[in-house]
C-alpha cells in the first residue's frame, strides 16, 4: 500500500448508530435519530475532487455502514482518494463492500467488538465472519475492543475466543465518563498494568498487518499506553489541524478540529484550508493531536536530532516487533520513533 494524500479529515459521515454501547460519546437520543443524508454519492466525491487535493478520509459516525448506498459512495471516493473506516461490521452493505472497494485505496479498517451490542455469541460468529471475509479480500482489519472494567475481567477468555478463529484484540483505553467515573484515570493500577501488558500482545500480533499497512494507523491503539499515565498536552504546540487535516461534520462543513474555526463546507465547495500549520488552542481526539503535532514539529535546528517520525522506523520496527523485542514509544513521535529496544 502507498498511501499519497494532501490532507487527513476525521469524517463524522452521520451520527445514527444500530447500537447502543453504554460507553458512546453519543446519547442514545442522538444514535437514535432518524438517518440525515445531505448530499448524493456523487454530490460528496465531486465535492472532495473540487478541492484539487488526494484525501485520506477517516469515516466513522454513528455507523457508516448503515449510511444508504454507503458502498456506492465508497466507490465513488476511492476513484482519487483514501480511506480508512470505523465500523462495528454489523450491516451487511459490508459483504458487499469486501468485494467491490479496491482494498489498496483503504487503508485500515477498525473493527470494535462492541459485546453492548452483540450479546449473543452467534452475533459475535457473525462479526468473526465478517472480519474472515475482509481479510480473505485483502483489507487490513484492526479488531479491537473498549476497555470498561467489565471487559477487563472477560477479556482474556474473549482473546481466547477470537484467538481460536485466528483472530486478535487490541485492547482500547476508554476515555470520558462511565458509570459515574472518569476515565482513564480511573482505572487501577492492576488494570493499567493489564491493558499495557495486553497492548503488548497485539503490537506482536499485528506486526505483519503494520508492515502492510506501511503507514501507521492514523488511530493508532497500539500506543494507547501512552493515555494511562499522564496522557500528553498538546495546548501550544504547533499543529497541522486545518491546513493538513480538518474535522468533518455529517453536514459537509470543514472544522479545525474541536474549534469553532470553520475552514467552509464540502458540499458548497468553498472550503479554505489555512496556509500553514498553526499553535494549539483547542482539545480533539489524541490520536489526530498526536500525529498532527508530530508532522508540524518545527523544523530541526543544527546540531539538534529531527524527532519527526519517518517511515524507515516503522518498518524496522515493525520487522523487530516479529522478532518479538519490546518497543517503548516516545510521546512526542507518530509511532516507533526514537524506540529503545528492550
Ligand atoms: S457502535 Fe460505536 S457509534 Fe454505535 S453505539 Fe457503539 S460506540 Fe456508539
Ligand atoms: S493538537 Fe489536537 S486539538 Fe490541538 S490543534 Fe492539533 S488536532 Fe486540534
Amino acid at each position: 500500500m502507498n498511501l499519497r494524500y494532501n490532507v487527513e479529515a476525521d469524517w463524522l459521515l452521520l451520527k445514527t448508530c444500530n447500537f447502543r454501547c453504554s460507553y458512546c460519546f453519543f446519547p442514545p437520543i442522538t444514535l437514535g435519530a432518524k438517518l440525515a443524508v445531505h448530499g448524493s454519492n456523487s454530490q460528496w466525491a465531486e465535492g472532495f475532487d473540487a478541492t484539487s487535493k488526494t484525501w485520506l478520509l477517516h469515516i466513522t459516525g454513528g455507523e457508516p455502514s448503515i449510511y444508504p448506498g454507503f458502498v456506492e459512495l465508497c466507490e465513488l471516493l476511492t476513484r482519487n482518494h483514501y480511506l480508512s473506516v470505523n465500523s462495528n461490521l454489523s450491516d451487511r452493505s459490508i459483504d458487499d463492500f469486501a468485494e467491490r472497494i479496491d482494498p489498496e485505496r483503504v487503508h485500515f479498517i477498525n473493527a470494535p467488538v462492541h459485546l453492548d451490542g452483540r450479546q449473543k455469541r452467534s452475533s459475535v460468529d457473525v462479526f468473526i465472519k465478517c472480519v474472515h471475509k475482509l481479510q480473505r479480500y485483502r483489507f487490513n482489519v484492526l479488531v479491537s475492543m473498549i476497555m470498561t472494567p467489565e471487559a477487563i475481567v472477560t477479556f482474556p477468555e474473549d482473546m481466547k475466543y477470537f484467538a481460536s478463529h485466528g483472530l486478535h484484540i487490541i485492547p482500547k483505553v476508554m476515555r470520558g465518563e462511565y458509570q459515574g467515573n472518569r476515565y482513564p484515570s480511573a482505572y487501577s493500577d492492576s488494570q493499567k498494568n493489564f491493558i499495557t501488558k495486553c497492548l503488548g500482545e497485539a503490537q506482536r500480533k499485528y506486526a505483519p498487518v503494520l508492515t502492510s499497512m506501511r503507514e501507521p494507523p492514523t488511530i493508532n491503539m497500539f500506543t494507547d499506553d501512552d493515555l494511562l499515565n499522564n496522557p500528553p498536552d498538546y495546548q501550544g504546540k504547533v499543529c497541522g489541524s486545518g491546513y493538513n487535516f480538518v474535522r468533518i461534520d455529517p453536514d459537509g462543513t470543514v472544522i479545525r478540529c474541536g474549534s469553532e474555526e470553520r475552514l467552509g463546507n464540502i458540499l458548497l465547495r468553498n472550503m479554505r484550508l489555512l496556509q500553514s500549520p498553526k499553535r494549539c488552542n483547542t482539545y480533539y481526539c489524541p490520536y489526530f493531536c498526536k500525529k498532527y503535532t508530530s508532522l508540524s514539529a518545527e523544523t530541526p535546528s543544527e546540531g539538534h536530532p529531527d524527532t519527526r517520525a519517518k517511515p524507515e522506523d516503522m518498518f524496522l520496527a515493525a520487522k523487530l516487533i516479529m522478532k518479538g523485542y519490546k518497543i517503548v514509544y516516545q510521546s512526542h513521535a507518530v509511532i516507533y520513533h526514537s524506540h529503545t529496544i528492550l
